[in-house]
C-alpha cells in the first residue's frame, strides 16, 4: 500500500514536472570476503590504513555487534540475500558448508532474494564480484534477481592449476597464474584465468559506471569483493604499500574502492538517497597466518562460532538521513533484506519465514530494537545462542586446522559478552536461570523450523 502511494505521488509529481527522479532510495551492499573484526582503522587496526571507511564510519553508523549469519562464505551469502537462516534454504550442508566448482547445488530458484523483490518493484539491479551461490541453472545471478553481472563464480582459491606448489594459497607472493579462475560478464566468461591483481579495480570501475548510468534510480547494487580472501593479490598501486603486508595491501585497496563508490554518489548528488552497507561474509581465516587477518579482541575466526568467526565490521551510511553514531545493537546480515524492502516500500515475500528485521527505526530515528535471540549455526547444527549480553555455546569446534574436534557442552558454556568479549571466562555455574532462558529460546526457534534440502 505504501508502495502504491509512493508510486501515485511519483506519477503525480512527475506529471506536474515537479520531480524528475524516483523518490525511492537506492541500496548498495559492499560485501568483503574474510575481513576480520580488527582489520579496519575504525575498528582499531593499528597497522592497516582505511581513511575512506573511517570517514564512512564517522558519517554513518558503526555497529559493534553485527553478525554474519554463518561462519563461511556460501551460507553467509545465502542469508544476506534472502533474510533467512541458511538452514531454511538448505545452503549450509552438514560439515562441508561451501560450494566448490564441482558441487551440484546452488541457491534454490524458489528462494526470493532482495534483488528479485526490488527488481520486481522496478529497481535496476546489478551484481559485481564474487557470487558463490551456485553455477548451475536457476542459481546464477541473472536467475536470482540481477539484471546484470560482472564477477567471479566462487572463491579465488578454487580451480587451482595442476601442480600448484604447496603453500601457494597462503603465500605472500602467490603465483599469478596459479588458478584457472574465470571472470564473467553476465553469463559469458570474458577472461580465464583472470588477472587477479586487477579485480578490485575493475569491480570498482563497473560499480561507478553502474551508479552513473542509473543515477535517476532507484537501483540495487551488490558489490561483493574477492578479497581479502587468499590467495592475496593487489594492484601495483597498492602492492607493497601496507605495514600489514599483502593482506593489508588488499584491504587498503578495498578501502580505496569504497572511497570511489561514495565519491561517485556525492558527485551525482545521490548520496542522501542511497543507503550504503559495508560488511564482511565471515571472520578472518586464522590458519592463513600473515594472510589471515585479525579478529581484534574476539576469539577464533572464520569457520567457528566463537565471536571471531561471525562478528564482523559493519557500517551503514546515508548522509543527512542516518545520524552518525556507534551502535551496540545486536544486528545481523539477515536484517539487510527487510530493511532494504521497507525503505523501498516493497512487502516481504509471502508465506516465507524471514529471520531478519527492518532496521529503519534504529537507523533513521535512533530507536532501540526489540530484544531477540541470535543463533550461531555451523552447517546445519545450532552451536550457540546470544540473548542480550549472554552467549551460550552448546557445541564448539575450531574454525580450521588439523585437530578439529567437536565438543558438546551440557550445561552449555556461558559467557557475558559485555564483560568478557573474548569469551575466556565460562560462568555457566553461576547463572543457571540464564541458561534456562537460552534453552527455551532455542526450543522455540527449532519448534517450527523446516530445514531446506541440503544444496551442497
Ligand atoms: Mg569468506
Amino acid at each position: 500500500m505504501k508502495d502504491l502511494l509512493r508510486h501515485f505521488l511519483f506519477v503525480c509529481l512527475t506529471g506536474l514536472g515537479v520531480l524528475e527522479a524516483d523518490v525511492r532510495p537506492n541500496v548498495i551492499v559492499i560485501f568483503t570476503d574474510d575481513l576480520g573484526y580488527g582489520d579496519l582503522g575504525c575498528y582499531g587496526s593499528p597497522v592497516i590504513r582505511t581513511p575512506h571507511l573511517d570517514r564512512m564510519a564517522d558519517e554513518g553508523v558503526r555497529f559493534t555487534d553485527f553478525y554474519s549469519a554463518a561462519e563461511v562464505c556460501t551460507p553467509s551469502r545465502a542469508a544476506l540475500l534472502t533474510g533467512r537462516y541458511p538452514i531454511r534454504s538448505g545452503m549450509c550442508g552438514t560439515e562441508r558448508r561451501v560450494l566448490f566448482p564441482n558441487s551440484k547445488g546452488g541457491l534454490p530458484p524458489e528462494e526470493v532474494t532482495v534483488a528479485e523483490a526490488l527488481l520486481e518493484a522496478g529497481y535496476a539491479t546489478m551484481q559485481i564480484g564474487k557470487w558463490h551461490l551456485g553455477i548451475h541453472e536457476g542459481s546464477r545471478p541473472l536467475e536470482q534477481g540481477f539484471e546484470r553481472r560482472f564477477g567471479v563464480p566462487y572463491s579465488n582459491d578454487m580451480d587451482a592449476v595442476p601442480n600448484l606448489p604447496k603453500g601457494a594459497v597462503g603465500s605472500p607472493n602467490p603465483p599469478e597464474k596459479g588458478w584457472n579462475f574465470p571472470l564473467l560478464r553476465d553469463d559469458e566468461i570474458i577472461e580465464q584465468p583472470v588477472d587477479q591483481t586487477t579485480l578490485t579495480k575493475r569491480y570498482t570501475e563497473e560499480a561507478v559506471k553502474f551508479i552513473r548510468e542509473k543515477k535517476d534510480g532507484p537501483f540495487f547494487l551488490y558489490l561483493a569483493h574477492t578479497f581479502p580472501h587468499v590467495p592475496m593479490f593487489a594492484s601495483p598501486d597498492f602492492k607493497g604499500k601496507s605495514r600489514a603486508g599483502i593482506y593489508g595491501d588488499a584491504v587498503e585497496e578495498i578501502d580505496w574502492s569504497v572511497g570511489e563508490v561514495l565519491e561517485a554518489l556525492r558527485k551525482e548528488g545521490i548520496a542522501e538517497k542511497t543507503l550504503v552497507i559495508f560488511t564482511s561474509d565471515n571472520g578472518p581465516w586464522m590458519v592463513m597466518n600473515d594472510q589471515g587477518g585479525c579478529a581484534g579482541p574476539l576469539r577464533d575466526g572464520k569457520g567457528s562460532t566463537w565471536e571471531g568467526g561471525m562478528r564482523v565490521p559493519c557500517l551503514m551510511w546515508m548522509p543527512g538521513k542516518i545520524k552518525p553514531a556507534v551502535s551496540h545493537a545486536t544486528v545481523n546480515a539477515m536484517d539487510v533484506m527487510p530493511t532494504a524492502l521497507a525503505m523501498a516500500g516493497v512487502p516481504l515475500p509471502k508465506d516465507v519465514v524471514i529471520d531478519g528485521v527492518d532496521l529503519s527505526s534504529l537507523l533513521f530515528e535512533g530507536k532501540p530494537l526489540e530484544d531477540r535471540p541470535f543463533f550461531y549455526y555451523r552447517g546445519d547444527r545450532l552451536y550457540a545462542c546470544r540473548m542480550g549480553e549472554w552467549k551460550a555455546h552448546f557445541h564448539t569446534k575450531g574454525g580450521f586446522g588439523p585437530a578439529l574436534k567437536e565438543e558438546s557442552h551440557d550445561p552449555p558454556l556461558l559467557f557475558h559478552l559485555g564483560r568478557d568479549v573474548s569469551e575466556e571466562r565460562n560462568v555457566a555455574s553461576k547463572h543457571p536461570e540464564v541458561i534456562e532462558r537460552m534453552r527455551e529460546a532455542v526450543k522455540s526457534h527449532q519448534k517450527d523450523l523446516v530445514p531446506g534440502k541440503p544444496q551442497l
